[in-house]
Order: structure tokens, then C-alpha cells, then sequence
């Protein structure tokens, strides 16, 4: 098979904020950037995000960027790495004043600076009172954020493959990745692109899950594509379950709606958080948040006929402020339960979320990998940010708004270290033959999907079921046992795969399939790291063993495909400048 190729310095395999503003960072220094987007970039994911993205400027409520470590840290579970997370704290208020003077149109206050919210996690002082640290555009923060990237970028000549889904990394001869095999989604048409850089920032992997509160586009293959290049992934166990999903549909209420007053009650009317967390109370952390609604609804004190949801109430807060402030949440409670806010509170349940975990970086964006008992080495030539990657930012439970922050940040490092590296390594190399024939192959599998006895929906349905099943809020020993051996199963059964409808095979179909090997392979991963690590911290919340033990889990999973192994590595507890936050027992 003859395959065209296109040069460029640099790929970045995903259009979502993370991608777009790596680009805008390497196009405006001259460099000649490809940007590949299995949707519209202004469909990518992040155009959901609704509540906003941290950053100290203390425009509301006093405020520093230590505190935002120091709460970053703890709501990690203290399995952050901490250099990282004081980078990315500190430099959040210059990273969200470039956005702004990007053209990034945020709320204001009668003052005209940024408006910014309460959010969960949040404290003045170090534990103190609730800090208000989410700079907001209404709930519409990542839409805005998203169609200001993609204007400056086309503004600054990025030159982006619409539409485009990438198979596989590709190497050169020297082992280094140098872009990517894709396929043009309209034409079926495969293309190399051979870049001297290649940066993924493919987004998350929600669709692991049944009740989700992700696009069908989060299908992790940024990972997946990692791991087959023979890259672990980091942390999967920790999988974060948003405490405020529309009950039954998955639709996300954002944090802010809490943020801007709202309140839980359970079928007593109740105000529970006050018995799980006196002193932040709905402002909790998510996981923290998530566990209570889970035990409240398990102890009999849920709502509705079924007793199986709490209420949201935003009703107290006046038709002015919901409109001002929430109202996409207004509309979409509005369109999808026929629930006005204003009136009557709003049935929810904790819903499979956020990825905390990822392809393993350096707080540079540069991904790294253990290599024997020495120190990490660099993968030369590839890079991610963004939810598919991991800093470690989040550690075990990532607080509301740090993830606009994560991939901004990330986004904007990465780029900063790909223009440094095509400095030093200006010219193309040889890629490997062997790479190109394995990623050719990798597509060519999916090319008759007309026979078989398995359909792809399907088989993704029940992959869904059995993460929800297997792997959701609690854990223990026999449900992941046995959650490992069927998604093993469901592996072995992907091979047998077919589309469901025989007369009409769209090119798309091929799609489908490779994204629900993608998803298997990560599942597969999140699961057996969540059977091994015999503790809790964070959103990983075993009934086995309840509590947090640093002596023994102080450290990152790290998940290889070839063999299923684990290994392990140590949190990097040291910042750069500061005292270090050391563990303590996380309460709110
Ligand atoms: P995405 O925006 O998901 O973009 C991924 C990109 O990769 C897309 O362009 C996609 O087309 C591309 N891609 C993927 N696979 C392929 C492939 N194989 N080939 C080609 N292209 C590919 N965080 C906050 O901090 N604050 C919030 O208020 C907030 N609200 C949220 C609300 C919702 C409903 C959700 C689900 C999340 C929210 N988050 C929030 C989390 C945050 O929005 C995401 O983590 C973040 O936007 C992810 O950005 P990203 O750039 O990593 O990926």
C-alpha cells in the first residue's frame, strides 16, 4: 500500500484546549504545525466545561497561589506530584491573563475583573475558609475558551486535518516516535504525517463507563496508542465520579451550580454533607462528595419511588442569578427533565467523569518512562497534555476547574519544550518500516467488519456495564477479580466484532471498532492497577481497605500493555521552591 505523507514540525493528534493552545504556542514561534481532530475542533470536548478554570487573582476573596497548591495537594490525596502542581499553580494567573488578552471573553464584576466563583476543595489559608478561585465565563467556560483557541490558530496559520482519526504512533529508525498514521474519516484515505515532534492531547476516556458524562468522541485513544508504542499508562485506578450527573442521563451539573449556593438534600430533606464534611460541607471535595451521595442513597435515604437519586436545590438563589450565572444549567435541566431550577430542585447521582490518570509526563509535557530501577527517561519525540496525560496534577482526585488549568498549562510547557527540541533536531529522520507495516495493520483488521458473530455496540455496551459494574465509586477484592477476567473476555472476544446493521458498512463503522479496542485496552488497564492497589486515596475507594496507607501506596501505577504488567514509581513529594505539603489525614 502506497501512503502519502505530509512533513510538519510538529503534530498534535486532538483539537480540544490542551491541543490548540500547544499549537497556537508552537505556530506563533514560526514553527510549521499540524493539528489532527477526529471532530471539528470546536467540537472537542472541552467546548462542555462549564464551571471554570482555578487560578489565584484573588478577585473575589483573598488569595495565593500556595493555597491553591496546598488544597491541589490534599485533594489529590497527597498522590500528586508536588513540583508539578506548584508549576502549574504558580504560573495559572499569568496562563488564565493570556487567555484573556487571547480574547477569551470572561464574566466580569461590576469592577471589570474577572469573575470568579467558589468551587470545591477550595480554602483561604491554608484549610481555612472557602476560597473563590474559578474564573468564569457564566457556564460556557470551555466553549469560549475552545472558538478563542481555534480563531488564534487559524489566525496564526496551524494548519488543521478536520476530521481525521489517528490510528497509531510511528517511530524512526532510532527508536524516537515522528507522527502518526491517520485516516481521512470522509475519504477512508490513510496518511502519514511525519513530524520532528508529535504532542497527544487526545482528552479523556469517559466512555469506559455507562453513565458517563463525556462525549462518545472520549475514547482514550491517545492512550491506547501510547501503550501500543510500548508506553505504560500512569494512575488509572483513579477514575473521578462527578457527584452532580442528572440522575439516569448522565448530564453534567456543574460544581458551579454548589459554588453559586446550591445545596444537597436527601428524602428527609436533609442537608447531609453537614454529617460527611462540617466544615466545607457541599463545597467538599468531589470524591469525598460522590461517597456521600453513594452511602446516603445505599442506607435507604434516597429519593424519588425508586429511592435511588438526591436533590440538587438551586431553587433559593432567584431566577436573576440562575440566569446570570447558570444559564446553560437552567436550559439543559430544563430540556432534558422538563425541571425548571427556579422551581423545584434537580434529581442527581454520581456519574463516571474525569480520568485522573494518563500517559506519564514531566511537568515539561515531555513523556517519560521508568527504564529498569534507574531514573525516568525522556520517549524522544513524543509529548502529551491535557486529560490524556498525567504530570501528576491530580493524584488521586482532581479538583473542580484545575483541569481547564491542567491543560492550558501543560499544553502551553509542552510546546515551550518542542520548540526547544526542534532547535536541536531540525531535520526529519527515517521512519521504521516495521512501524508504518504495524500501524497499516492496526487499520487494515478493521477493513471487512461485515462478518462476525459479536456486534461493535454490543460489545461496548457490555464493556460499559461492566466498569460500572466492576469498577465504579467502591471497590473490593471479588467484584475486581471478576471484573478482571471479563474484560480480559471481552478482549479476547473484540476479534469477532461486526457492525450491527449488514446493508450499509459507512466508513465510520472501522472507527467505531478501533475506538472500542482503544477503550477495552484502557479499561483493562484501569481495572487490574484498581485490583492491585490495596488501599484508599482519592477517587480509588476500596471497602476492603479503607483507609489511606502511605507506607505501602505512597506511589504511581504504572500499567504496560505487553503482559499486563504493573509497575511502580515514586510521587514526587519535593517542589521547586517551597516546603513540601507532607501527608496528613483529608478532611473538610
Ligand atoms: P478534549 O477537549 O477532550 O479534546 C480531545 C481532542 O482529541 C479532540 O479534538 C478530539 O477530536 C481529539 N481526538 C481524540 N482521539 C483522536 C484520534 N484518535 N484521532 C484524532 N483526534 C482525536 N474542567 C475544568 O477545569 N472546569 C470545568 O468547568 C469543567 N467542566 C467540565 C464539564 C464536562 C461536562 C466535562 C465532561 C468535563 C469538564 N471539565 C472541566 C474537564 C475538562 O473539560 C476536560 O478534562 C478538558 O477539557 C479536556 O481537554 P483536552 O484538551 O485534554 O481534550
Amino acid at each position: 500500500m502506497s501512503i502519502p505523507v505530509s512533513q510538519f514540525d510538529a503534530l498534535i493528534i486532538g483539537a480540544g484546549g490542551g491541543g490548540m493552545r500547544a499549537a497556537l504556542q508552537l505556530a506563533r514561534a514560526d514553527a510549521k504545525v499540524a493539528v489532527v481532530s477526529k471532530v471539528f475542533p470546536t467540537r472537542s470536548h472541552t467546548v462542555a466545561a462549564q464551571g471554570g478554570i482555578n487560578a489565584a487573582l484573588a478577585n473575589v476573596l483573598p488569595d495565593n497561589w500556595h493555597w491553591h497548591m496546598f488544597d491541589t495537594v490534599k485533594g489529590s490525596d497527597y498522590l500528586g506530584d508536588q513540583d508539578a502542581i506548584e508549576y502549574m499553580c504558580k504560573i495559572a494567573p499569568q496562563v488564565v491573563y493570556e487567555l484573556e488578552h487571547t480574547g477569551v471573553p470572561f464574566s466580569r464584576l461590576d469592577n471589570g475583573k474577572i469573575y470568579q466563583r467558589r468551587f470545591g476543595g477550595q480554602s483561604q489559608n491554608y484549610g481555612g475558609e472557602q476560597a473563590a478561585r474559578t474564573c468564569a465565563a457564566a457556564d460556557r467556560t470551555g466553549h469560549v475558551i475552545v472558538h478563542t483557541l481555534y480563531q488564534q490558530n487559524l489566525r496564526a496559520q496551524t494548519h488543521f486535518f478536520d476530521e481525521y482519526f489517528a490510528i497509531d504512533l510511528l517511530k524512526a529508525e532510532d527508536g524516537s516516535i515522528q507522527g502518526a498514521l491517520v485516516l481521512c474519516i470522509e475519504t477512508g484515505e490513510p496518511m502519514i504525517i511525519q513530524a520532528k515532534t508529535t504532542l497527544l492531547a487526545t482528552g479523556g476516556c469517559g466512555q469506559m463507563y455507562r453513565n458517563n458524562t463525556n462525549a462518545l468522541i472520549n475514547t482514550g485513544d491517545g492512550m491506547a496508542m501510547a501503550m501500543r508504542a510500548g508506553v505504560p499508562v500512569e494512575d488509572m485506578e483513579f477514575f473521578q465520579f462527578h457527584p452532580t450527573g442528572i440522575a439516569g442521563k448522565g448530564i453534567l451539573i456543574t460544581e458551579g451550580a454548589r459554588g453559586e449556593g446550591g445545596y444537597l438534600t436527601n428524602a428527609d430533606g436533609e442537608r447531609f454533607m453537614e454529617r460527611y464534611a462540617p466544615n466545607a460541607k457541599d463545597l467538599a471535595s468531589r470524591d469525598v462528595v460522590s461517597r456521600a451521595i453513594h452511602t446516603e442513597v445505599k442506607e435507604g435515604r434516597g429519593c424519588g419511588p425508586n429511592k435511588d437519586f438526591v436533590y440538587l436545590h438551586l431553587d433559593h438563589l432567584g431566577e436573576e442569578v440562575l440566569q446570570k450565572r447558570l444559564p446553560g444549567i437552567r436550559a439543559t435541566s430544563i430540556a432534558f427533565l422538563g425541571i425548571d431550577p427556579v422551581d423545584a430542585p434537580i434529581p442527581i447521582y454520581p456519574t463516571a467523569h474525569y480520568v485522573m490518570g494518563g500517559v506519564p509526563t514531566d511537568r515539561f509535557g515531555q513523556v517519560v518512562v521508568p527504564v529498569g530501577t534507574g531514573p525516568e527517561e525522556a520517549v524522544p519525540g513524543l509529548y502529551a497534555a491535557g486529560e490524556c496525560a498525567c504530570a501528576s496534577v491530580h493524584g488521586g482526585n482532581r479538583l473542580g476547574g484545575n483541569s481547564l488549568l491542567d491543560i492550558l498549562v501543560f499544553g502551553r510547557a509542552a510546546a515551550n519544550n518542542m520548540i526547544e527540541a526542534l532547535k536541536e533536531n531540525p531535520s526529519h529522520k527515517t521512519l521504521s518500516q516495521e512501524s508504518i507495516d504495524a500501524a497499516v495493520t492496526n487499520l487494515t483488521r478493521w477493513d471487512d467488519i461485515s462478518e462476525g458473530s459479536e456486534t461493535v455496540e454490543g460489545l461496548r455496551n457490555e464493556l460499559q456495564r461492566t466498569m460500572e459494574t466492576y469498577c465504579g465509586v467502591y471497590r473490593d477484592k471479588t467484584m475486581l477479580d471478576e471484573g478482571v477476567e471479563k474484560v480480559r473476555e471481552l478482549l479476547k472476544r473484540l476479534p469477532n466484532a461486526r457492525l450491527k446493521d449488514h446493508s450499509k458498512i459507512f466508513n465510520t463503522a472501522r472507527i467505531e471498532a478501533l475506538e472500542l479496542e482503544n477503550l477495552m485496552q484502557l479499561s483493562l488497564a484501569t481495572i487490574v492497577s484498581a485490583q492491585a492497589r490495596e488501599e484508599s486515596r482519592g477517587a480509588h475507594s476500596r471497602v476492603d481497605f479503607p483507609t489511606r496507607d502511605d507506607d505501602k501506596w505512597m506511589k504511581h501505577s504504572l500499567f504496560f500493555m505487553e503482559g499486563e504488567r504493573l509497575d511502580y514509581k515514586p510521587v514526587r513529594s519535593k517542589p521547586l521552591t517551597v516546603e513540601n505539603f507532607p501527608p496528613k489525614e483529608r478532611t473538610y
